[in-house]
């Protein structure tokens, strides 16, 4: 199974800056900086412990998550909830643990920062606080990120970021020998939407579009936006698998129903498809070929799949 990808991977200096802080003020063996997803928490800095995932339930940090607010337990090995875990009864011997969940500006929680040290330990008023604005801090560079990393009219990846996530695809599908394909889609005489009905209308029809391939691709993928109302999703399947779920998704964007100067509108969309060759380090040439796919399926009279050959 492919797992997911975080948006930006390459340069965690931030967040390293932030557990350096960390463990410099409060004068603490271990600090981490953490995003949970589901049953996941993955670090995306930690120092003092050699870890980058485990499952939220072996995880200090679950009872942060759990209460919502600060939480410390100034002797683990006192604690009713931790004094049997592996980290506290055997090495490293985890003793002391403050642990503040990060929220986005609205509120909802990503993650966790927090300071672990060996020994027993006091935590006052004044530190809790000093680690919450060091977890906002960190929550705002998350959110940067991921604003970054999207296009905002349809919360699509933006090319570059699309790209970049497509690369560490083909890395971890080479190492499990699984297949790569790309579906690239185009909307039939868009231009004509804009023409008729005005921009506004055009972008309703963009963003209804990506919230119809998302509800319909169920395993994992990625979505960007190459340019104006040209889309590619990148998935593990194979040429041919994509091509079953490129005709489902052109039949559901078929079906989308506007009301636009009460005309109801109605679109279709073309789609090229090509699958990564053995050998191929990224999905650059598999675009290529998607993209000519595109270009015929446009040529042969639009609303349909071409599967590249
Ligand atoms: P075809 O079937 O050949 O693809 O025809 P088309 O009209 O869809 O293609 P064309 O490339 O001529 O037009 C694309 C249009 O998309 C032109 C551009 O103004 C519009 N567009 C690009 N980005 C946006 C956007 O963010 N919002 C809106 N509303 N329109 C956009
Ligand atoms: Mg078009
Ligand atoms: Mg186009």
């Amino acid at each position: 199974m492919v797992k997911p990808l975080g948006s930006v991977r390459s340069d965690n200096e931030a967040f390293d800056r932030i557990t350096s802080l960390v463990r410099d003020i409060f004068d603490v063996d271990v600090a981490a900086v953490s995003l949970i997803e589901g049953d996941r928490q993955s670090f995306r800095s930690i120092q003092g412990l050699d870890l980058t995932e485990i499952p939220l339930e072996a995880s200090f940090c679950r009872a942060t998550w759990r209460e919502g607010k600060p939480v410390v337990f100034e002797d683990t090995a006192e604690s009713r909830e931790f004094c049997n875990h592996a980290l506290v009864t055997q090495f490293p011997s985890l003793r002391f643990y403050a642990g503040v969940v990060l929220r986005t500006s609205e509120g909802q929680p990503i993650g966790t920062i927090c300071a672990i040290d060996r020994k027993p330990r006091g935590f006052s008023d004044r530190e809790i606080r000093v680690l919450e604005n060091l977890a906002q801090m960190a929550a705002s560079e998350f959110e940067l990120r991921e604003f970054a990393s999207r296009d905002a009219l349809t919360g699509a990846l933006s090319r570059r970021h699309f790209l970049t996530e497509c690369n560490h695809l083909c890395d971890i599908a080479a190492q499990e020998n699984l297949e790569v394909s790309v579906i690239m889609i185009d909307v039939d005489h868009f231009k004509t939407v804009n023409d008729r009905y005005g921009h506004a209308a055009g972008d309703e029809v963009l963003r209804a579009l990506i919230v119809a391939c998302k509800a319909h691709l169920k395993d994992f993928h990625l979505i960007g936006r190459l340019g104006g109302e040209e889309f590619a999703i990148a998935l593990q399947k194979t040429a041919q698998q994509s091509v079953a779920i490129s005709e489902s998704l052109r039949q559901a964007i078929a079906q989308l129903s506007f009301q636009f100067d009460n005309s109801t509108v109605q679109i279709t969309s073309s789609f090229g498809v090509a699958g990564v060759q053995a050998g191929e380090p990224d999905i650059s040439k598999a675009l290529l070929r998607a993209d000519k796919a595109l270009y015929q399926a446009k040529a042969e009279g639009r609303d349909r799949v071409v599967l590249s050959v």
